[in-house]
């Protein structure tokens, strides 16, 4: 049903961009109501416009909480126009139909975002706002509501074209968009009063502001960051972080880190000897590659497991060039971390808005990690270094080449779910078994992901991150073609994989030095 607009009330805190919509107002005489200071903002452009005051009869009270809370506003929104007692009501108590409400909300996240005095950011809390757009949401059969600031063109686009006039359907969706603004804004609130928990406040530097994000690992959970990304990355290009992808980019980060001994990502991004190259999805890497050049490593890397790729979050430690750009644009990613850029190459990469680009600055410092378990948290210091130990225990010592690739598998391993095993040949993992109830299990997985894609595994080297209990899981990856093992020894059986290594000629490392990843 098509309703003409009479009567509007307006209560927006940032008053720019209100101008064009109050003018279009005034021009279709439509009356105007309005708290204290955007009424003072509408007389300003020498517009007519009713004080909410005259409705309320009261003067905004309590330092501003309590300016429209009020039977003759809320009545004016909520009075259904075809229900008789409605129009009875509103006629005995001399309250006025509100056809358009406009809101603006106070800024609650911006106040979290740049202060952490709790005082400032409760009364940055809105009580009226809310209110005023969840009742003409919910009166929208005869009520248009406009919840932000983005839709103020659009509505005055509409009201200029329409004569003031709008449709059933036009309402019900500015309805929608309001129940998600008002939704946004409740969640962001929670999440600041959890933040202030005493169970979380331990994570809480006092130096940096608690980050609400749109939500957490699932929409119908609340996130929340306490650090600071900004410190460790430029983002030249992209949609804000979620949570899941600060999980994924920390895990990528870990990785490069792990695979790139010394020099900081700025002088790494500057070298051009060896480049890694690495694909994570759900943080585990299901493609990763060492090559002379970053395009080559790029390419190897994605040939790995060219299925799991789609969606990922991709990071290397060189500086991604034009032809690097170009291949990586052709597949959908997330976010792409390196040390450096080149031009051209940003300049391709950022064809897509969303896609996220992160220039490393720095590693991060932090050396403890925590995680929550029951009512308590863990603590425990970041699993650094990845052998303490080499061990040549198999039927012969592993050759150059093998052991090259035994450090590589040994590092990918120590960042896989466990149980994790790594199969990895000339610098490239060619399938992995991550995050299975059974290690040999993960080694069957492994070998079928290789497999799959058409890797030979004669002379391929198994990383394993904990001890193999049994010969198991050495048998059956010998029958698929490895040629060496690394793991880190300590069963009580290790000698029946030892011996069977002995029986047929293989390499294998025992590093001391488990790497379960839970
Ligand atoms: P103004 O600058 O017009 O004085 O105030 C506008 C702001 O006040 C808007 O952000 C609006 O959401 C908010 N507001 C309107 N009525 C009330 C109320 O009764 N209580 C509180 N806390 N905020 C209100």
């Amino acid at each position: 049903m098509n309703k003409k607009i009479q009567s509007a009330l307006i209560s927006v805190f940032y008053k720019d961009g209100l101008e064009p919509i109050v003018k279009e107002l005034a021009q279709l005489g439509i009356t105007i109501y309005s708290t204290g200071g955007t009424q003072k903002f509408i007389e300003d452009l020498g517009v007519q416009v009713v004080p909410v005051e005259n409705l309320t009869t009261y003067p905004s009270i309590l330092g501003g909480r309590v300016k429209t809370l009020h039977p003759s506003v809320f009545g004016g929104i909520l009075g259904r126009r075809d229900l008789e007692t409605d129009v009875q009501e509103m006629q005995q108590y001399k309250i006025p139909e509100l056809d358009l409400v406009i809101v603006d909300l106070y800024p609650f996240e911006e106040t979290v975002a740049s202060t952490s005095e709790e005082k400032a950011i409760i009364e940055k809390i809105d009580i009226g706002g809310p209110s005023m757009i969840r009742a003409a949401a919910k009166n929208f059969k005869d009520v248009l509501v406009v919840a932000a600031k983005k839709d103020y063109a659009a509505i005055t686009g509409l009201l200029q074209s329409q004569n003031g006039e709008t449709t059933i359907e036009q309402r019900k969706s500015f309805a929608a968009k309001a129940f998600e603004t008002v939704a946004h804004y409740d969640v962001a609130i929670a999440s600041y009063f959890n933040s202030t928990n005493e169970d979380v406040e331990y994570f809480f530097h006092s130096e940096t502001h608690p980050k609400i994000m749109r939500y957490g690992e699932n929409p119908h959970q609340q996130g929340v960051f306490y650090g600071d990304y900004d410190k460790l990355f430029e983002k030249l290009n992209g949609k804000e972080l979620s949570y899941n992808n600060l999980v994924d980019v920390d895990a990528a980060v870990q990785l490069i880190a792990d695979l790139t001994p010394s020099p900081s990502p700025k002088e790494r991004g500057e070298m051009s000897d060896e480049a890694v190259f690495a694909i994570i999805k759900h943080t585990n890497v299901c493609g990763v590659a060492s090559r002379k050049t970053i395009a080559d490593a790029w390419t190897v890397a994605l040939a790995g497991d060219p299925e799991s790729a789609f969606g990922g979050v991709l990071v290397t430690n060189g500086k991604v060039d034009e032809a690097t750009a170009n291949a990586i644009n052709e597949i959908f990613f997330e976010v792409l971390i390196a040390p450096a850029f080149d031009e051209a190459a940003l300049s391709i990469l950022k064809s897509k808005k969303n896609r996220i680009l992160l220039q490393l600055k720095e590693l991060p410092q932090v050396k403890t990690q925590f995680k929550s378990v029951l009512n308590g948290v863990l603590q425990q210091a970041i699993d650094e270094g990845s052998y303490t130990d080499w061990k040549e225990e198999g039927g012969r010592p592993a050759t150059a080449a093998e052991k090259a690739d035994l450090e590589f598998a040994n590092i990918i391993c120590k960042h896989l779910k466990s149980n994790a095993i790594a199969l990895v040949k000339n610098k490239q993992l060619v399938g992995k078994g991550a995050g299975q109830t059974s290690r040999v299990d993960a080694v069957r997985h492994a070998i079928e992901k290789a497999k799959q894609f058409g890797f030979d595994l004669t002379g391929a080297v198994l990383a394993s991150d904990a001890f193999f209990p049994f010969n198991d899981s050495v048998q059956i990856a010998y029958s698929a073609g490895v040629a060496a093992f690394i793991q880190p020894g300590g069963s009580i059986r290790d000698k029946d994989s030892i011996e069977y290594c002995k029986e047929n000629n293989l390499a294998m490392v025992l590093t001391g030095m488990r790497h379960f990843k839970h």
